[in-house]
């Protein structure tokens, strides 16, 4: 595989689109479903409530015995008993009777309506009733909160706290979710070490590692950080051979630029396919994109702002696709908050950070980790621009 033979974004995307990975589906118990992706329609399979139920503390009665109450003419009812949340009761309720009934409780037979308790006054075994009820007074009717069979949430969603109350009002112990695919990251360089470790010199804190791998679970997939492989032959072909073992997707930055200790593309090469080296964008022009025994494969470039950009344009959307997300948007339009300079001929994402309206472009290059921990996220400058003014609109896509 020639080095640098660089495609379109375009054909780069439509490469990754052609893998042969496709979203899985898991049932997972509702307790560890939070966050998760619904990977099929939910519709409810019972009535909430299950059945006429009291909304407030009072008498049970049927509405028509109260239709001649007044304050001057009260109606007195028999008390029959009590019925508590969690009682069901298996008696009908006769004409001239009332039974005392808690909030929630079920109401029993023949009852179609609840006074409260503070409108009517207890008289021994009687309740006394100064106006009438309504039929439904007091009573949330069975299914009126949710009917069986409402359609309650769609493919896609992602659940939060609202949608898993919603699945236990319902009683789905387990939920479909798209199972969350297994990307294994590996940070390349001689000069990186781990955060805890002291620096000698030379040597420089591993960043992609931690963005990468968070940025993964952000998504909500999950991660595997296999660590920093040396420039050398042996401790990167371990690590990426390890990565393919464990996971679905392997995920590499540094190293992948043709420089001497630059061994990335060499051994996906050997150990599998080098199915891109190359895409006309910048920064990214070093990514590299291959397929080991099935699996992709990324070579990311070793700047983080670069690494971060190539890692939303081409890994995120395959990450989204296999959880079900491929719909949820991740740009938006701003206006540009003042000109920027672009080289003609080639295609540039800029690291832009959101001001209200504004997109304000962040200038400190891509070898700085300030240019995309400032950002917000980035915008495109077309390859036959050169210059882009203040105000004109521009679409900023989020990282990550
Ligand atoms: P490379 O692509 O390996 O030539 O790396 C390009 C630049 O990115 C170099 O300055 C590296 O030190 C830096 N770099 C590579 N990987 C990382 C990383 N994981 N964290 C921080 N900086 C990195
Ligand atoms: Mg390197």
């Amino acid at each position: 595989m020639a080095f640098l033979k660089v495609v379109p974004l375009e054909k780069a995307l439509e490469v990754i689109d052609s893998f042969p990975l496709e979203p899985k589906v898991e049932r997972v118990p509702l307790g560890e479903a939070l966050g998760r992706v619904l990977a099929e329609d939910v519709v409810s399979p019972i009535n909430v409530p299950p059945f006429d139920r009291a909304t407030v503390d009072g008498y049970a009665v049927r509405a028509e015995d109260t239709f001649m109450a007044s304050e001057s003419e009260p109606v007195r009812l028999k008390v029959i008993g009590e019925v508590n949340a969690g009682d069901f009761p298996d008696f009908e309720l006769k004409p001239g009777e009332s039974v005392y009934i808690s909030t929630g409780a079920p109401l029993p037979k023949g009852a179609d309506a609840v006074i409260q308790f503070e409108d009517v006054d207890r008289d021994g075994d009687e309740v006394i009733i100064y106006k009438p009820a309504y039929p439904g007074l007091g009573v949330m009717k069975a299914g009126a909160d949710i009917p069986k069979g409402k359609p309650l949430l769609k493919r896609g969603t992602r659940l939060g706290f609202k949608e898993t109350a919603l699945l236990s009002a319902v009683g789905l112990a387990e939920v479909p979710v798209f199972r969350k695919p297994k990307v294994a990251v590996i940070s390349t360089g001689n000069e990186l070490v781990l955060p805890g470790e002291g620096l000698k010199p030379g040597q420089i804190y591993d960043i992609n590692g931690r963005a990468i791998a968070d940025a993964v679970r952000e998504l909500g997939c999950e991660a595997v950080f296999l660590g920093i492989a040396k420039d050398d032959r042996e401790s990167l072909k371990a690590l990426i051979e390890k990565g393919v073992e464990c996971c679905d997707i392997v995920i590499l930055s540094g190293g992948a630029s043709g420089g001497i200790r630059d061994l990335t593309s060499s051994i996906i090469e050997e150990l599998g396919e080098v199915k891109i080296h190359g895409i006309a964008i910048q920064p990214g022009k070093p990514t590299i994109i291959g397929l080991i025994g099935g699996k992709p494969v990324f070579g990311l470039p070793g700047y983080p702002t670069s690494c971060l950009t190539n890692f939303t344009l081409l890994v995120a959307p395959l990450l989204r696709r296999l959880i079900g997300r491929e719909s949820e948007v991740r740009k938006v339009k701003k206006r540009l908050a003042h000109k920027v300079f672009s080289v003609k001929g080639r295609r540039q994402f800029l690291p832009v950070r959101i001001e209200g309206e504004k997109a304000v472009p962040i200038l400190k290059g891509s070898g700085a980790v300030t240019s995309f921990i400032d950002a917000d996220g980035f915008i495109e400058v077309p390859e036959n621009v050169e210059i882009l003014e203040a105000g004109e609109e521009v679409e900023v896509t989020f990282f990550g």
